[in-house]
Protein backbone atom coordinates (compact mmCIF):
# COMPACT_ATOMS: atom_id res chain seq x y z
CA UNK A 1 0.00 0.00 0.00
CA UNK A 2 2.72 2.05 1.00
CA UNK A 3 4.52 1.63 -2.28
CA UNK A 4 1.09 2.86 -4.56
CA UNK A 5 1.13 5.91 -2.29
CA UNK A 6 4.40 6.33 -3.47
CA UNK A 7 4.26 5.84 -6.72
CA UNK A 8 1.32 8.11 -6.65
CA UNK A 9 3.23 10.85 -5.58
CA UNK A 10 6.16 10.36 -7.42
CA UNK A 11 3.34 10.94 -10.58
CA UNK A 12 1.84 13.64 -8.80
CA UNK A 13 -1.18 12.17 -8.65
CA UNK A 14 -3.17 13.26 -5.49
CA UNK A 15 -3.82 10.73 -2.34
CA UNK A 16 -7.62 9.28 -2.09
CA UNK A 17 -9.31 8.24 1.21
CA UNK A 18 -8.51 5.06 1.17
CA UNK A 19 -4.62 6.73 0.75
CA UNK A 20 -5.61 8.73 3.97
CA UNK A 21 -6.80 5.91 5.83
CA UNK A 22 -3.71 3.81 5.16
CA UNK A 23 -1.37 6.76 6.15
CA UNK A 24 -3.65 7.37 9.58
CA UNK A 25 -3.56 3.78 10.45
CA UNK A 26 -1.05 1.19 10.03
CA UNK A 27 1.34 1.86 7.06
CA UNK A 28 4.82 1.64 8.15
CA UNK A 29 5.57 4.86 10.39
CA UNK A 30 9.20 5.20 9.67
CA UNK A 31 8.60 4.54 5.74
CA UNK A 32 5.42 7.29 5.76
CA UNK A 33 7.94 10.29 7.78
CA UNK A 34 10.88 9.38 5.46
CA UNK A 35 8.02 10.17 2.32
CA UNK A 36 6.66 13.29 4.52
CA UNK A 37 10.09 14.48 4.93
CA UNK A 38 11.04 14.42 0.97
CA UNK A 39 7.32 16.00 0.15
CA UNK A 40 8.40 18.46 3.08
CA UNK A 41 11.85 19.19 1.26
CA UNK A 42 10.58 20.01 -2.15
CA UNK A 43 7.56 22.12 -1.08
CA UNK A 44 9.86 24.13 1.25
CA UNK A 45 13.30 24.07 0.42
CA UNK A 46 16.36 25.53 1.86
CA UNK A 47 16.10 23.93 5.62
CA UNK A 48 14.63 26.76 7.00
CA UNK A 49 11.76 26.37 9.58
CA UNK A 50 9.61 28.83 10.95
CA UNK A 51 8.22 30.17 14.06
CA UNK A 52 5.87 33.13 15.61
CA UNK A 53 6.51 35.45 18.81
CA UNK A 54 2.81 35.25 20.10
CA UNK A 55 0.63 35.06 23.02
CA UNK A 56 -2.34 33.09 23.36
CA UNK A 57 -4.84 35.40 25.93
CA UNK A 58 -8.17 34.53 27.46
CA UNK A 59 -10.93 37.13 27.91
CA UNK A 60 -13.56 34.90 29.31
CA UNK A 61 -13.70 31.71 30.98
CA UNK A 62 -17.77 31.74 31.00
CA UNK A 63 -19.15 29.30 28.76
CA UNK A 64 -22.67 27.58 28.12
CA UNK A 65 -21.20 24.94 25.71
CA UNK A 66 -19.90 22.34 28.77
CA UNK A 67 -17.89 20.51 26.31
CA UNK A 68 -16.80 17.06 28.14
CA UNK A 69 -13.10 17.79 26.76
CA UNK A 70 -12.38 21.30 28.60
CA UNK A 71 -10.67 21.74 32.16
CA UNK A 72 -10.64 25.74 30.79
CA UNK A 73 -14.29 26.98 31.37
CA UNK A 74 -16.68 27.98 34.11
CA UNK A 75 -20.58 27.86 33.64
CA UNK A 76 -21.65 31.11 32.21
CA UNK A 77 -23.36 32.03 35.57
CA UNK A 78 -20.58 30.97 37.76
CA UNK A 79 -19.81 33.76 39.98
CA UNK A 80 -17.33 31.92 42.05
CA UNK A 81 -13.63 33.55 42.25
CA UNK A 82 -11.67 32.43 39.60
CA UNK A 83 -14.88 33.21 36.88
CA UNK A 84 -13.83 35.76 34.75
CA UNK A 85 -14.63 38.02 31.70
CA UNK A 86 -12.43 40.77 31.20
CA UNK A 87 -13.03 44.06 29.93
CA UNK A 88 -11.42 45.52 26.73
CA UNK A 89 -8.88 48.00 28.21
CA UNK A 90 -8.19 44.83 30.83
CA UNK A 91 -7.19 43.18 27.68
CA UNK A 92 -5.40 46.24 25.82
CA UNK A 93 -3.48 46.36 29.32
CA UNK A 94 -2.35 42.35 28.44
CA UNK A 95 -1.49 43.17 25.12
CA UNK A 96 0.78 46.20 25.61
CA UNK A 97 2.68 43.77 27.97
CA UNK A 98 2.66 41.20 25.40
CA UNK A 99 4.02 43.91 22.53
CA UNK A 100 6.75 45.08 25.47
CA UNK A 101 8.07 40.82 25.10
CA UNK A 102 8.23 40.77 21.22
CA UNK A 103 5.10 39.50 19.98
CA UNK A 104 3.61 40.32 16.57
CA UNK A 105 0.20 38.54 17.00
CA UNK A 106 -1.96 38.01 19.70
CA UNK A 107 -4.02 34.60 19.75
CA UNK A 108 -7.19 35.08 21.63
CA UNK A 109 -9.62 33.13 22.46
CA UNK A 110 -12.24 32.77 25.37
CA UNK A 111 -15.94 30.80 26.25
CA UNK A 112 -18.87 30.97 24.67
CA UNK A 113 -20.52 33.90 26.89
CA UNK A 114 -23.90 34.70 25.48
CA UNK A 115 -23.65 38.07 28.20
CA UNK A 116 -21.52 39.38 25.73
CA UNK A 117 -22.65 41.71 22.40
CA UNK A 118 -21.08 41.70 19.45
CA UNK A 119 -19.92 45.28 19.76
CA UNK A 120 -17.30 43.46 22.50
CA UNK A 121 -15.41 41.62 19.97
CA UNK A 122 -15.50 44.50 17.28
CA UNK A 123 -14.73 46.75 20.24
CA UNK A 124 -11.72 44.05 20.74
CA UNK A 125 -10.32 44.53 17.17
CA UNK A 126 -10.76 48.24 16.51
CA UNK A 127 -8.61 49.02 19.79
CA UNK A 128 -6.08 46.40 19.10
CA UNK A 129 -5.65 47.64 15.40
CA UNK A 130 -5.45 51.65 16.86
CA UNK A 131 -3.02 51.13 19.88
CA UNK A 132 -0.97 48.35 18.74
CA UNK A 133 -0.91 48.49 14.99
CA UNK A 134 2.17 46.32 14.87
CA UNK A 135 0.18 43.86 16.46
CA UNK A 136 -1.77 41.34 14.42
CA UNK A 137 -5.13 40.54 16.25
CA UNK A 138 -5.65 36.49 15.28
CA UNK A 139 -8.73 36.71 17.30
CA UNK A 140 -11.96 33.81 17.90
CA UNK A 141 -12.55 30.23 16.88
CA UNK A 142 -14.78 29.10 14.66
CA UNK A 143 -17.71 28.70 17.83
CA UNK A 144 -17.35 32.36 18.94
CA UNK A 145 -18.19 33.42 15.56
CA UNK A 146 -21.37 31.10 16.03
CA UNK A 147 -21.63 32.79 19.25
CA UNK A 148 -21.67 36.20 17.96
CA UNK A 149 -23.93 35.12 15.35
CA UNK A 150 -26.40 33.90 17.65
CA UNK A 151 -26.01 36.96 20.19
CA UNK A 152 -26.28 39.58 17.26
CA UNK A 153 -28.99 37.92 14.93
CA UNK A 154 -26.52 38.72 11.79
CA UNK A 155 -25.48 35.70 9.39
CA UNK A 156 -21.84 34.59 9.40
CA UNK A 157 -21.04 36.96 6.05
CA UNK A 158 -21.89 40.15 8.24
CA UNK A 159 -20.18 39.01 11.49
CA UNK A 160 -17.23 38.78 8.96
CA UNK A 161 -17.96 42.06 7.57
CA UNK A 162 -18.08 43.87 10.53
CA UNK A 163 -14.59 42.19 11.47
CA UNK A 164 -12.95 42.84 8.80
CA UNK A 165 -13.95 46.72 8.77
CA UNK A 166 -13.02 46.58 12.41
CA UNK A 167 -9.44 45.35 11.38
CA UNK A 168 -9.19 41.98 11.60
CA UNK A 169 -8.18 39.70 9.00
CA UNK A 170 -6.96 35.89 10.23
CA UNK A 171 -9.11 33.38 11.86
CA UNK A 172 -7.35 30.62 14.17
CA UNK A 173 -8.85 27.26 13.42
CA UNK A 174 -9.24 26.34 16.73
CA UNK A 175 -12.45 24.67 17.96
CA UNK A 176 -12.36 22.12 14.77
CA UNK A 177 -11.86 19.02 17.45
CA UNK A 178 -12.72 16.27 14.77
CA UNK A 179 -14.78 17.69 12.21
CA UNK A 180 -17.66 14.49 12.37
CA UNK A 181 -20.55 15.40 13.59
CA UNK A 182 -21.34 12.16 15.36
CA UNK A 183 -17.83 12.56 17.24
CA UNK A 184 -19.07 16.34 18.15
CA UNK A 185 -22.26 15.10 19.50
CA UNK A 186 -20.12 12.64 21.74
CA UNK A 187 -17.37 15.16 23.04
CA UNK A 188 -19.07 18.54 22.67
CA UNK A 189 -23.13 18.43 22.20
CA UNK A 190 -24.13 21.58 22.81
CA UNK A 191 -21.48 23.13 20.60
CA UNK A 192 -21.36 23.90 16.98
CA UNK A 193 -21.11 20.93 14.51
CA UNK A 194 -18.71 19.96 11.87
CA UNK A 195 -21.05 21.07 9.37
CA UNK A 196 -21.33 25.15 11.17
CA UNK A 197 -17.52 24.87 11.51
CA UNK A 198 -16.96 24.75 7.76
CA UNK A 199 -19.81 26.80 7.54
CA UNK A 200 -18.23 29.39 9.66
CA UNK A 201 -14.72 29.07 7.69
CA UNK A 202 -16.24 28.89 4.65
CA UNK A 203 -17.78 32.64 5.13
CA UNK A 204 -14.85 34.09 6.81
CA UNK A 205 -12.96 32.91 3.25
CA UNK A 206 -15.02 34.20 1.28
CA UNK A 207 -14.95 37.62 2.85
CA UNK A 208 -11.08 37.79 2.68
CA UNK A 209 -9.76 36.27 6.19
CA UNK A 210 -7.15 33.61 5.81
CA UNK A 211 -6.26 31.46 8.85
CA UNK A 212 -5.60 27.80 10.12
CA UNK A 213 -7.82 24.25 10.24
CA UNK A 214 -6.83 22.42 13.87
CA UNK A 215 -7.63 19.19 14.84
CA UNK A 216 -7.46 17.52 18.43
CA UNK A 217 -7.42 13.92 18.33
CA UNK A 218 -6.82 11.09 20.72
CA UNK A 219 -10.14 11.23 22.78
CA UNK A 220 -12.09 8.38 21.30
CA UNK A 221 -12.35 8.93 17.48
CA UNK A 222 -12.06 5.95 14.86
CA UNK A 223 -9.37 6.13 12.01
CA UNK A 224 -12.88 6.71 10.10
CA UNK A 225 -13.16 9.92 11.76
CA UNK A 226 -9.65 11.26 11.14
CA UNK A 227 -9.80 10.25 7.49
CA UNK A 228 -13.20 12.66 7.10
CA UNK A 229 -11.72 15.39 9.04
CA UNK A 230 -8.96 15.24 6.50
CA UNK A 231 -11.19 15.23 3.74
CA UNK A 232 -13.40 17.96 5.01
CA UNK A 233 -10.42 20.44 5.26
CA UNK A 234 -9.07 19.55 1.77
CA UNK A 235 -12.43 19.94 0.38
CA UNK A 236 -13.35 23.57 1.83
CA UNK A 237 -9.21 24.50 0.76
CA UNK A 238 -10.12 23.24 -2.59
CA UNK A 239 -13.43 25.20 -2.59
CA UNK A 240 -12.26 28.53 -0.87
CA UNK A 241 -8.46 28.25 -0.13
CA UNK A 242 -7.82 30.10 2.93
CA UNK A 243 -5.90 28.24 5.30
CA UNK A 244 -2.44 28.66 5.42
CA UNK A 245 -1.44 25.77 7.58
CA UNK A 246 -2.80 22.39 9.00
CA UNK A 247 -1.91 22.34 12.96
CA UNK A 248 -3.13 19.04 14.68
CA UNK A 249 -2.56 18.46 18.59
CA UNK A 250 -3.86 15.86 20.88
CA UNK A 251 -6.27 16.13 23.66
CA UNK A 252 -4.97 16.72 27.09
CA UNK A 253 -7.35 14.46 29.52
CA UNK A 254 -6.07 16.50 32.79
CA UNK A 255 -9.26 17.80 34.92
CA UNK A 256 -11.76 16.63 32.37
CA UNK A 257 -15.07 14.65 32.53
CA UNK A 258 -14.27 12.85 29.35
CA UNK A 259 -10.51 12.34 30.38
CA UNK A 260 -11.35 10.96 33.64
CA UNK A 261 -13.57 8.22 30.84
CA UNK A 262 -10.40 7.40 29.19
CA UNK A 263 -8.71 6.46 32.23
CA UNK A 264 -6.56 9.72 31.66
CA UNK A 265 -4.86 8.51 28.77
CA UNK A 266 -3.62 10.84 26.23
CA UNK A 267 -2.16 9.64 22.85
CA UNK A 268 1.56 9.10 22.30
CA UNK A 269 4.50 10.45 20.12
CA UNK A 270 3.83 7.56 16.79
CA UNK A 271 0.56 8.63 16.82
CA UNK A 272 1.57 12.08 16.41
CA UNK A 273 4.06 12.07 13.88
CA UNK A 274 1.64 9.83 12.19
CA UNK A 275 -0.55 12.73 11.76
CA UNK A 276 2.02 15.43 11.14
CA UNK A 277 3.39 12.96 7.69
CA UNK A 278 -0.35 11.88 6.88
CA UNK A 279 -1.54 15.48 6.37
CA UNK A 280 1.98 16.73 4.57
CA UNK A 281 1.42 13.70 1.98
CA UNK A 282 -2.64 14.05 1.89
CA UNK A 283 -2.84 17.91 1.93
CA UNK A 284 -1.53 18.76 -1.80
CA UNK A 285 -3.16 22.67 -0.99
CA UNK A 286 -2.14 23.31 2.17
CA UNK A 287 1.32 24.83 2.17
CA UNK A 288 2.14 24.73 5.83
CA UNK A 289 2.04 21.74 8.42
CA UNK A 290 2.86 23.06 12.02
CA UNK A 291 4.89 20.85 14.41
CA UNK A 292 3.92 21.76 17.99
CA UNK A 293 6.53 21.98 20.73
CA UNK A 294 3.74 23.15 22.86
CA UNK A 295 0.92 20.46 23.08
CA UNK A 296 3.35 17.02 22.36
CA UNK A 297 6.70 18.37 24.24
CA UNK A 298 9.83 20.09 23.00
CA UNK A 299 11.81 16.64 21.65
CA UNK A 300 8.52 15.43 19.77
CA UNK A 301 7.90 18.40 18.34
CA UNK A 302 11.40 18.50 16.84
CA UNK A 303 11.03 14.95 15.63
CA UNK A 304 7.88 16.16 13.76
CA UNK A 305 10.26 18.49 11.69
CA UNK A 306 11.51 15.34 10.28
CA UNK A 307 8.26 13.77 8.96
CA UNK A 308 7.12 16.84 7.64
CA UNK A 309 6.26 19.80 9.53
CA UNK A 310 7.99 23.22 8.43
CA UNK A 311 6.88 25.62 10.88
CA UNK A 312 7.64 25.42 14.68
CA UNK A 313 4.05 27.52 15.29
CA UNK A 314 4.23 30.24 18.17
CA UNK A 315 6.10 31.26 21.22
CA UNK A 316 2.54 31.73 23.64
CA UNK A 317 3.96 32.76 26.11
CA UNK A 318 0.19 33.27 28.01
CA UNK A 319 -1.14 29.84 26.93
CA UNK A 320 -3.90 28.71 29.88
CA UNK A 321 -6.64 26.25 28.60
CA UNK A 322 -4.21 23.29 28.34
CA UNK A 323 -2.91 24.38 31.53
CA UNK A 324 -5.73 23.92 32.82
CA UNK A 325 -5.89 20.29 31.89
CA UNK A 326 -2.29 19.82 33.72
CA UNK A 327 -0.43 20.66 30.76
CA UNK A 328 2.12 22.93 31.68
CA UNK A 329 5.41 23.66 28.88
CA UNK A 330 6.80 27.42 28.97
CA UNK A 331 9.33 28.54 25.97
CA UNK A 332 11.57 31.61 25.11
CA UNK A 333 12.13 33.04 21.28
CA UNK A 334 15.95 32.19 22.30
CA UNK A 335 14.75 28.41 22.99
CA UNK A 336 12.18 28.47 19.92
CA UNK A 337 15.67 28.88 17.59
CA UNK A 338 17.85 26.68 19.22
CA UNK A 339 15.43 23.90 19.35
CA UNK A 340 14.90 24.48 15.63
CA UNK A 341 18.77 24.81 14.80
CA UNK A 342 19.14 21.61 17.30
CA UNK A 343 16.68 19.89 14.89
CA UNK A 344 19.13 20.52 11.95
CA UNK A 345 17.13 23.64 10.69
CA UNK A 346 17.65 26.93 10.12
CA UNK A 347 15.21 29.03 12.39
CA UNK A 348 13.02 31.97 10.90
CA UNK A 349 10.60 34.48 12.32
CA UNK A 350 7.24 34.53 10.19
CA UNK A 351 3.78 36.62 10.89
CA UNK A 352 0.96 35.42 11.18
CA UNK A 353 0.76 35.12 7.30
CA UNK A 354 3.21 33.16 7.51
CA UNK A 355 5.36 35.61 5.67
CA UNK A 356 9.00 35.40 6.65
CA UNK A 357 10.07 38.62 8.55
CA UNK A 358 13.93 37.44 9.55
CA UNK A 359 16.12 34.34 8.67
CA UNK A 360 17.76 33.87 12.18
CA UNK A 361 21.21 32.64 9.78
CA UNK A 362 22.46 36.09 11.31
CA UNK A 363 21.50 38.91 8.38
CA UNK A 364 18.10 40.08 7.80
CA UNK A 365 16.02 39.77 4.73
CA UNK A 366 16.65 42.53 2.14
CA UNK A 367 13.39 44.80 2.25
S1 LIG B 1 -13.80 24.08 24.58
FE1 LIG B 1 -14.49 26.18 24.33
S2 LIG B 1 -16.66 25.99 23.88
FE2 LIG B 1 -16.04 24.05 24.83
S3 LIG B 1 -16.43 24.33 27.04
FE3 LIG B 1 -14.29 24.90 26.66
S4 LIG B 1 -14.35 27.10 26.39
FE4 LIG B 1 -16.45 26.35 26.10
Amino acid sequence: MIERIDAKLRRGERLDLDDARCLLDDAPLLEIGALANEVRRERHPGGVVTYVVDTNLNYTNLCDAYCSFCAFYRPHTSTADDAYTHTVDDMMTQIARAQAMGCTTVLMQGGLNPDLPLDYYLAMVRETRARFPGMTPHYWSAPEIYEMAKVSGLGYRQVFEALWDAGQRTLPGGGAEILTNEQRRRISPLKMDADEWIAVHRAAQRVGFRGTATMMYGHGESVDDRVEHFQRVRDLQDEAGGFYAFVPWSFAPGGTPLGRKLGGLRAQANDYLRIIAAARLFFDNVDHIDASWFSEGKKTGQVALHFGADDFGGTLFDENVMQEAGHYVRTSVEEMRTMIREAGFTPAQRNTHYEVLEVFDGAPLPA
